[in-house]
């Protein structure tokens, strides 16, 4: 069960509805009411049984006695000039996790953390800088977005798993969340809105492809030839690029769906036309778009963001090769952005 005792008390956030099924079955009660608590766990953000009236009364005293909704708490937000929303929160054993709110236009989207810190170990990153202390449960990665929309009064529309950690190596819990962000009693969030990032974890790649539940598929790949990617992307020696890409092309025709693949420029290092050159060659014929992110500088890494100059011609060169590019536009620059910056400093 992806949730966490308290006093021999059940945390019921986090649990999806065959988990309060049975406990509603334990209490007594119809299966039913396990659709009206999910309703209000997620669905209205109630923190509080006694919020949920439309449960008898009898019902939530029984339920207090056994179960409590223990949700995390905003322990600090800072707000970019561009209106990006950096959050602080604080779990409920005391650790903190990071989570962003983009806003673009009438899109919300969230970027929410899978783990506390991170176990791959790429080297330009601020969080594989802490190491991984543990998986976050479905409650914990749902809670992030929940504090959000308490927080701006205003529903999320995207959800992308790129906060800190490694979605696809805490599978279990990352698709619970999933299935209880994208359920119309949860938070009812398309399949097509939710992006699974992963730093390229082939077994986990082919599991997600066989899930109901499909939703967008983006690979780090931040490389184009094993030399550079073994690295920059630690886990490369384990899964080499032509591993990854099988497993991607897999995906697609599976499912149809477009694969994004992110890529990191970093000066001088892998943001050359020669790279773009060998990068375009490999996704050829692949159904894929590539988001091109200049560096968000972690000065401990020693890496440098890339000239704008490059940033166009590396753009150019995959798009005149046929392969679909977008520079993503950096945000929150200005309240360290990139992903575990501000745990970083909380924790110092
Ligand atoms: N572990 C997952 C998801 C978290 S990282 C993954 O690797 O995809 C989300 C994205 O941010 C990844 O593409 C990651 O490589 C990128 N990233 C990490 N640090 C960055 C930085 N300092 N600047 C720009 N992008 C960064």
């Amino acid at each position: 069960m992806g949730a966490i005792a308290v006093d021999r008390q059940v945390n019921l956030y986090g649990m999806d509805v065959a988990e309060l099924e049975a406990l509603v079955a334990e209490l007594g009660e119809p299966r039913y009411r396990a659709r009206q608590m999910m309703q209000w766990l997620y669905g209205h953000g109630a923190v509080d049984l006694d919020r949920m009236t439309n449960l008898p009364k009898a019902f939530r005293k029984k339920l207090a006695e056994k179960a409590f909704i223990g949700r995390m708490s905003i322990a600090d937000v800072q707000v970019s000039r561009d209106g990006t929303r950096k959050y602080l929160l604080r779990t409920l054993d005391g650790d903190a996790v990071e989570a962003v709110l983009i806003p673009e236009g009438d899109r919300r989207t969230a970027c929410l953390s899978s783990q506390i810190g991170c176990g791959i170990g790429c080297a330009f990153c601020a969080t594989a800088l802490m190491g991984l202390t543990r998986n976050l449960t479905a409650g914990e990665i749902c809670g992030q977005l929940a504090a959000i929309q308490e927080d701006t009064g205003q529903r999320v529309t995207n959800v992308v798993m790129m906060g800190m950690g490694e979605p696809l190596a805490n599978y279990k819990n990352v698709m619970q969340a999933l299935r209880l962000l994208n359920d119309p009693d949860g938070f009812g969030i398309g399949a097509r809105r939710l992006t699974i990032s992963t730093a390229g974890l082939v077994p986990g790649i082919r599991r997600l492809a066989e899930e109901d539940l499909q939703v967008v598929l983006a690979i780090s790949l931040h490389a184009a030839t094993d030399e550079k990617r073994d690295q920059l992307v630690p886990i490369n020696r384990h899964y080499p690029i032509a591993q990854l890409l099988d497993a991607c092309r897999e995906y697609v025709q599976r499912t149809r769906r477009r694969v994004t693949f992110e890529y990191v420029l970093l000066r001088g290092v892998n943001d050359g036309t020669d790279d773009a050159r060998i990068l375009a060659g490999k996704l050829r014929g692949l159904l894929c778009h590539v988001n091109l992110i200049p560096f968000n500088p972690v000065p401990e890494t020693g890496f440098a963001p890339p000239d704008a100059a490059a940033v166009e011609r590396f753009r150019q060169e995959l798009a005149g090769r046929g392969i679909q590019a977008t520079v993503r536009r950096p945000r929150g620059v200005d309240i360290d952005a990139a992903c575990g910056q501000l745990r970083r400093k909380s924790m110092r």
